[in-house]
């Protein structure tokens, strides 16, 4: 797949927001690509100004559990219309989720694969960024579909549902190695405005990535999306980082993410020990810090 060239914009802006970073912390690199001829309609939804409203906003969310975000570019240049939108996965089994054990080993059971038209347009942004599966490529797009199954009728009756996203994190908990590694920090960003806290969705996709984790806080397990301004994995303003098996082992997991590194002062980079498995909820680097429910 031929790149198109794109070229990195606001690194005086980018210089700023970095001017904090301290060595011998855990960090993640964060890379944001913008395609430049989106519609102009769209433009209110995203742009790059809420995108580093987005960011600032993460930074914070992160600092508060000791880990630095580091933006690393904003890229920008054309994308070829026809990949301003896609369908974002294919599921392993085209079934609702079973009733009999907990929605990750269901997704483990089943894990879902990208589209080939994401997988495509994914490369086309990213191209071959130098650590890319080491990065979180946030990419902004028009429209990113997700189909899934509603049930009607408790253990019954399903109808199946495409919604449209306005981020989505393309978590190791769902797709595991089916995602191709190269674009294995892929989250895409297509609406920063739709609800009033929407300036946290960044954060938010940040913290289904990093700590591997759906919808879930303290006593909540994740079944279905939540509204509530608890905790940083429900849809509301709260941004708590939750601690310990109360916590549901939150901080404990994305300390051990395998995008987190600690530069020490020579400019050398150590990161978390990859994936021992394929990278779903359960993997071993996880061992302690899961919860069975
Ligand atoms: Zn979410």
């Amino acid at each position: 797949m031929s790149q198109v060239r794109w070229e990195e914009i606001r690194s005086d802006e980018i210089e700023e927001i970095n001017a904090d970073l301290e060595v011998g912390r855990p960090t993640a690199d964060i890379a944001i690509h913008y395609p430049d001829n989106l519609d102009r309609a769209h433009r209110e939804k995203v742009n790059v100004e809420l995108l580093l409203e987005g960011f600032r906003s993460a930074k914070a969310v992160f600092a508060q559990v000791g880990v630095q975000l580091r933006l690393v570019v904003i890229r920008s240049g054309p994308l070829d219309p026809k990949r301003f939108m896609i369908r974002s996965a294919k599921r392993g089994a085209d079934l609702p989720m079973g009733q009999y054990s907990n929605m990750y080993v269901e997704a483990e059971r089943n894990p879902s694969a990208l589209t080939d038209e994401a997988v495509d347009t994914f490369r086309a942004v990213i191209g071959d960024s130098v650590k890319a599966e080491h990065t979180v490529h946030i990419v902004v797009l028009q429209a990113v579909f997700m189909d899934y199954f509603e049930p009607v009728i408790e253990g019954r009756v399903y109808q199946k549902q495409t919604i449209e996203t306005s981020g989505l994190s393309f978590p190791g908990y769902m797709h595991g190695d089916l995602i191709p590694r190269d674009l294995r920090g892929v989250i895409t960003i297509t609406n920063l405005r739709r609800t009033k806290d929407s300036w946290k969705t960044v954060a938010h996709e940040l913290g289904h990535k990093l700590m591997n984790v759906s919808h879930e806080h303290r006593d909540v397990s994740p079944a279905h999306e939540v509204q509530s301004d608890e905790g940083l994995m429900f849809y509301g303003k709260g941004t708590e980082i939750g601690r310990g098996p109360e916590g549901r082992f939150h901080y404990e997991r994305l300390h051990r993410s395998p995008f987190l590194y600690v530069e020490s002062e020579d400019g050398s980079r150590t990161y978390n020990p990859d994936y021992e498995a394929s990278g779903f909820y359960y993997d071993p680097i996880y061992d302690g810090v899961s919860v069975e429910f």
